[in-house]
């Protein structure tokens, strides 16, 4: 298993980084922080997650060098359109404060208005080109969703964030990214969002999980997450408690046997936890991204 990832462009990424979905921005900076000083290098945020300007702050103020962060973020479906795709990379560049961002995602397809869409991803390809972004990539898309955007436009996605966790794997998404040579790349990868997305079992207590995780003296979390890295996908688990953003990067130290692995998988339900990525329309999720 490999720390870092080689993307289909020859970038490369760690495979596991640090995401700040939910955090409050007074937290992020602190969080962000403590993430870089245990050793994290990749911070997921987006431009609908109201903190980028604190983790550009916290990227500065580690004294670590700009090239070794790996900065990604994502473009909010109020700001899709070719030209107002290209003022969306503006501001998340200007609130992070750099002026090239590693990897720059669409948050999500906007299937009731796919030509947004389409003008989005052409404008970073347009980003791309002209070298302001490293990476381009997707979040949330679906294979049919994927195949139409692969039809209509030049440059394959290195990325495609969607939702993994041992009880909704979507082996289809995995498939169908793997086969054009797109990395998977887990959110919510210790389930995260079957506790605080209010289902009434969390992976977290799950009885196997927890088997296997005693068994290498290990925690839930972490053999989720050392889950993710043997099966060769990116891992951007969150947290805002520094025992927890410490333990959650302690894990490689320790190998899942294949049976394990297989006891994992087998925990699917079938049942995502977050929003049906059809169900995102500008009618209900459109939210005014504020000006740099
Ligand atoms: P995670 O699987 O990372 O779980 C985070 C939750 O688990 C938080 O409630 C956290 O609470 C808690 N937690 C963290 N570590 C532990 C631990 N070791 N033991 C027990 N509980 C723990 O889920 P997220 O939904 O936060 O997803 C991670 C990242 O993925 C996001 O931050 C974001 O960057 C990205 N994401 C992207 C989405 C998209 O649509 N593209 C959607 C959702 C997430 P606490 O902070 O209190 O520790």
């Amino acid at each position: 298993m490999n720390d870092r990832i080689t993307l289909n462009n020859d970038i490369t990424m760690p495979a596991l980084g640090f995401g700040v979905f939910q955090t409050p921005p007074a937290e992020t900076a602190a969080s962000v922080a403590e993430a870089l000083r245990v050793g994290y290098r990749l911070i997921d945020t987006a431009a609908a997650y109201g903190n980028e300007r604190e983790v550009g702050e916290a990227v500065r103020a580690s004294g670590l060098d700009r090239s070794e962060v790996f900065i990604e973020t994502k473009l909010w479906i109020s700001d899709y359109g070719y030209e107002e795709a290209l003022n969306g990379f503006d501001k998340s560049a200007g609130k992070l404060g750099v002026d090239t961002i590693d990897l720059l995602l669409l948050h999500q397809p906007l299937t009731s208005d796919f030509d947004k869409t389409i003008g989005a991803y052409k404008a970073l390809e347009t980003l791309l080109a002209d070298g302001r972004v490293r990476s381009i990539g997707v979040s949330n898309f679906m294979p049919e969703v994927l195949e139409r955007l692969l039809a209509a436009t030049d440059v394959v996605p290195a990325v495609n964030q969607v939702e993994v966790h041992p009880f909704f794997s979507q082996s289809d998404v995995q498939k169908a990214d793997a086969g054009h040579g797109i990395l998977t790349q887990a959110w919510s990868p210790m389930g995260g969002i079957t506790s605080y997305g209010g289902s009434d079992r969390s992976t977290f207590d799950d009885p196997v999980i927890g088997e296997i995780a005693a068994q290498h003296g290990k925690t839930p979390a972490q053999v989720m997450l050392r889950w993710h890295l043997q099966q060769g996908r990116s891992a951007i688990p969150k947290s805002v408690r520094p025992e927890r953003i410490t333990a959650n990067f302690d894990v490689f130290d320790f190998e899942l046997t294949e049976e394990e692995l297989a006891r994992i998988d087998a925990l699917e339900t079938g049942v995502r936890s977050g929003p049906d990525p059809d169900s995102i329309t500008l009618a209900s999720f459109a939210r005014d991204i504020p000006e740099a």
